[in-house]
């Protein structure tokens, strides 16, 4: 098994821990609590799935949640807005499969968040979003 070309996890193990946290998330509010942070850190580190104004779109989440504090319903809101306003005029998904950042060796993956109960999970999907967010800020695209 190889590892995953655009986290690093281990035996590509990344995508099937990311599609059970999802789960795990819509089932129990206490896991619940952190999606937003699972789906924006997971979303940065493999930037096949998005196009360049959608990564930049992801990692600006991130600090939003992150440094700026504002809540998930707040951003859902802007976004919505922005979207009904027609003013995002930008795609999020990519559909050519080509990754927009070259990074393929981060501190955090989702392979270092543990799930034994809903505290620690939240801890360790805010450490690991941090720590994408602080790896991705240094990342210039041009
Ligand atoms: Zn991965």
């Amino acid at each position: 098994m190889m590892n995953c070309p655009e986290c690093g996890a281990l035996e590509n193990l990344c995508k099937a821990r990311f599609d059970e946290f999802l789960v795990l998330e819509f089932t129990d509010a206490g896991y619940g609590a952190v999606h937003h942070l699972t789906v924006a850190a997971y979303m940065v580190q493999h930037s096949s799935k998005l196009t360049r104004e959608g990564w930049l779109h992801e990692r600006e989440l991130l600090r939003e949640f992150l440094v700026e504090n504002k809540p998930p319903s707040f951003i859902r809101k802007q976004n919505k807005d922005l979207v009904d306003s027609g003013k995002r005029t930008f795609k999020i998904k990519s559909k050519d499969g080509k990754p927009v950042i070259s990074k393929t060796t981060w501190t955090k993956t989702i392979l270092d968040v543990r799930i034994e109960n809903a505290q620690v999970y939240c801890e360790d999907v805010t450490a690991w979003a941090r720590s994408v967010l602080d790896e991705a800020e240094n990342i210039g695209l041009d």
